[in-house]
C-alpha cells in the first residue's frame, strides 16, 4: 500500500487529519511542534497546552501500539511571540527522524499517529476499519453519496464504499443478516468472520449505495437473494429488516 493510498483512506474513515514533516528543529530541540492541522485536532478533544502541560495517549494507526506523549507550550525568543505548543516524552522523540511525514488523525474517540515513512506490508485497510470508532465509521458511511458510482477507475483509490461495505459488517457483527439465518462461518486468515455485501435492491434497479440498502449475508443467503425462487419474497424480509434498524 502506498504513502497516498494510506492518505486516501485515511482522508474517507477519520474525521479529520493533519501531515507534517519533521524538522531539524524538531529532533534537535526534542520537541515536535504540530502543525495548525494537527493542532486541531487536540482542540477537537479540549486539549490545550496553554493551561498546563498535558500528558495524552494517542494510538498509532496499524500496531495498536499506545504512544505516551506531552503536549505543552514553551515561550519564544523575541518579543510579541505567542507560546508555541510543542510535544515531548521518550516515545514520540525516538519515532521521529528528519524528513519524515507524520499523520495524525482522529475518529470520535481516539487520536492516532503514523509515520508515513514507515511504509509497512500489513492489511492497513483491516487494521483502520476494525481500529476506527464505530459511532465514526457509521457517520462516515451515513453520508457516503447514495448515487451509485458507475465510473470505472484506473487507479486504485479507497472510496466512500468501502466505508460503507465495512460500516455494515461491523454492524452485523459479521454475521448474515438476514432475519433466521444461523450462519456459523468461516474464520478468514486476518480473523476477521467471512461475510458478503449485498444490495437488497440492486443498484441496476435504481438502489441505492447506502446503509439503508446494503446488508451482510452469508454466502447461502447471498446466492439465493439473486437465484431463488422465492427471491422477491426474500427481499422482502430484508427490507422490512432493515426499516426496523
Ligand atoms: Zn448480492
Ligand atoms: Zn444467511
Amino acid at each position: 500500500m502506498t504513502k497516498n493510498e494510506i492518505i486516501n483512506l485515511v482522508e474517507t474513515t477519520f474525521i479529520n487529519y493533519g501531515i507534517k514533516t519533521v524538522s531539524a528543529t524538531d529532533v534537535n530541540k526534542s520537541a515536535y511542534v504540530p502543525n495548525i492541522r494537527q493542532k486541531e485536532i487536540f482542540e477537537y478533544f479540549e486539549i490545550n497546552p496553554m493551561d498546563r502541560r498535558q500528558d495524552i495517549q494517542i494510538k498509532e494507526l496499524f500496531t495498536n501500539r499506545i504512544l505516551t506523549m506531552s503536549y505543552y507550550a514553551i515561550l519564544r525568543e523575541g518579543a510579541n511571540r505567542p507560546p508555541e505548543p510543542r510535544m515531548g516524552l521518550q516515545d514520540l522523540i525516538s519515532y521521529l527522524s528528519i524528513g519524515d511525514e507524520i499523520l495524525f488523525a482522529h475518529d470520535n474517540k481516539n487520536i492516532f499517529i503514523y509515520n508515513l515513512s514507515i511504509i509497512t506490508d500489513y492489511e492497513i485497510e483491516e487494521h483502520i476499519y476494525t481500529q476506527i470508532d464505530f459511532d465514526t465509521l457509521e457517520e462516515k458511511a451515513r453520508n457516503t453519496d447514495p448515487r451509485p458510482q458507475q465510473v470505472q477507475q484506473t487507479i486504485y483509490t479507497y472510496s466512500r464504499n468501502n466505508t460503507l461495505k465495512n460500516y455494515v459488517k461491523r454492524r452485523s457483527d459479521y454475521s448474515c443478516e438476514m432475519p433466521s439465518c444461523n450462519y456459523q462461518g468461516f474464520q478468514k486468515e486476518n480473523g476477521e468472520r467471512y461475510i458478503e455485501i449485498h444490495h437488497v435492491i440492486p443498484l441496476s434497479e435504481r438502489g441505492e449505495d447506502s446503509i439503508n440498502n446494503t446488508v451482510a449475508l452469508c454466502p447461502n443467503c447471498h446466492r439465493a437473494l439473486h437465484y431463488a425462487s422465492n427471491r422477491q419474497e426474500l427481499r422482502e424480509i430484508l427490507l422490512n429488516y432493515l426499516s426496523h434498524l
